[in-house]
């Protein structure tokens, strides 16, 4: 059982005015096609779909040495929910769905090809605040249906057991924490929450005021734990925004447009299935978009915003019938990992850049640390992305994912040296090999045609994985989920049913 607690907290949300002006961007100053990151033809072509020759690429900052920022640099760090790298805008795709992420991409560095460690909501993000790998993190399906005594089956009266993040590893914000950060977390998902041991570190958390809520609710928040704060500094401040999320489980999912949203990028009438569904996620997305550019230009407007470190990221992405399934949770493609990431330093540093190199989630917390002067927890996994922001080239640095939920057992490795994909499923014990530069789209399955490389990758990723579960911790609780949250877990997907 759990000693320590966090007293979660609601905010009180005072009336807002106006927005007080527009976010004075910082003017871009060349037009060049330049991606700024890669100059070779691997770096291109791992970029391609990257917005590295896209209408939103800048030509990026002299690379050179970064400085420590100041101590006490404040620091803002956003997730965004089921955020796909290739429904970005600037990445390419054909509807405006992120016009103000694209500017504010430029304003820091994107980096084109972040990865998740896993495809659903709290592995993903836990790996994302601690950087340890999702094995090490212990969580596998979060909510775990336990059988009545004598039952044959699971069932949905079952009684729960809640996976917990352990109090022994460290978060983020305990490392911000311990030194003299005030930590302040909003959570919009009921996964990210202090009964599941996500509010490790925050001396405010609010879990309540917005669960399952709009930008529009947790981003005043998030202004007013910012605005009331005498100075900026030593401020670290976590929110989750849950719209691009669907709003219904089924098959196909269903998406509900904010309001205002519903005829965006043109009428449904001649789409097909997944063509509404598609329109309704993007029209999510662009909502997003849009409450975050009235919370910049908010901040900017209050004199503060350029005193920020700003990190922003999805937590997993999404999947649209590519390959037969929606949503999320249940598989390990590029779809459900390729994520993007944005980290804009304080007086314009690596504005422009597009960091071509293969990054993963675990090292957002460790670059961040090191971005700041703090050494990271010596258990952290992942490695500071501090050299790719100086315009230096990253070591090879290979991603490993995995997916849990609901009896899933599903592996993948990316290696970026050998520019190859693997994906095992050891339910099935089926393979899958892809060509991670020329197959994006994971459309030829290689494993057949090269059996040995597939198998050896396998045994690489399964000791991998037996390695990292050693060090897994693992803590339950009670679930104690009342029929609201049963309910609304339901819908979302998250209790039976995958
Ligand atoms: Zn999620």
């Amino acid at each position: 059982m759990r000693t320590k607690r966090i007293p979660a907290s609601s905010f009180l949300l005072r009336p807002r005015i106006a927005l007080l002006g527009l976010l004075a961007m910082l003017a871009w100053t060349f037009a060049g096609n330049g991606c700024g990151g890669g100059d070779g033809s691997r770096d291109q072509a791992r970029d391609r779909d990257a917005g590295g020759a896209g209408k939103s690429a800048r030509q990026a900052s002299p690379a050179g040495p970064i400085a420590t920022l100041p101590a006490g640099t404040p620091v803002l760090f956003i997730s965004i929910e089921t955020f796909r790298h290739d429904h970005m805008s600037r990445n390419g795709y054909e509807r405006e769905t992120t016009p103000f992420l694209d500017e504010f991409a430029s304003e820091g560095a994107y980096f084109s090809n972040c990865y998740a460690q896993c495809s659903w909501t709290l592995p993903s993000m836990l790996t994302l605040i601690s950087s340890l790998p999702p094995p090490v993190c212990g969580i596998k399906d979060g909510v775990v249906p336990v059988p009545k005594a004598g039952a044959e089956t699971v069932t949905e009266t079952a009684e729960m057991e809640l996976e917990i993040f352990s109090d022994a590893h460290t978060t983020l914000a305990e490392a911000l924490r311990e030194r003299g950060y005030r930590t302040i977390g909003i959570s919009t998902s009921g996964h990210l929450i202090q009964r599941q041991g996500f509010t490790q570190g925050f001396d405010r958390f609010d879990e309540t005021g917005c669960m399952w809520g709009t930008a529009e609710c947790a981003l005043p928040r998030a202004l007013e734990a910012i605005e009331s704060s005498p100075s900026p500094d030593s401020l670290f401040v976590w929110v989750h925004l849950f719209d691009p999320h669907f709003d219904e489980h089924g098959r196909p999912p269903r998406y509900v447009p904010p309001a205002g949203y519903e005829t965006m990028f043109g009428s449904d009438e001649q789409r097909d299935e997944t063509g509404r569904v598609v329109a309704n996620y993007d029209r999510k997305l662009r909502y997003t978009d849009d409450k975050l550019r009235e919370f910049f230009a908010r901040l900017d407007a209050s004199g503060r915003l350029d005193r920020f470190l700003v990190v922003i990221t999805g937590d997993h992405g999404e999947e649209f019938n590519e390959k037969g399934r929606w949503g999320h949770s249940k598989a390990l493609t590029n779809t459900l990992l390729h994520v993007p990431l944005i980290i804009r330093l304080p007086g314009g540093q690596a504005a422009g850049r597009v960091a071509p190199d293969l990054v993963r989630h675990l090292d957002v917390m460790p670059t961040i640390l090191d971005l700041l002067g703090i050494p990271a927890p010596a258990a952290a996994e992942g490695a500071s992305l501090k050299a790719a922001l100086e315009g230096r080239a990253l070591p090879p640095l290979s991603v490993y994912a995995e997916t849990r939920r609901m009896g899933l057992a599903m592996l993948c490795l990316i290696d970026p040296a050998l520019d190859r994909k693997v994906v095992m499923d050891f339910r099935s014990r089926a393979i899958q090999l892809y060509d991670f530069v020329g197959d994006p789209r994971e459309e030829a399955d290689l494993s057949t045609a090269n059996s040995a490389e597939a198998r050896d990758l396998a045994f690489r990723l399964k000791a991998m994985s037996e390695e990292m579960s050693k060090r897994a911790v693992i803590e339950t609780a009670p679930g104690n989920l009342d029929e609201r949250e049963r309910e609304r877990l339901r819908s979302l997907g998250y209790l039976g049913g995958g």
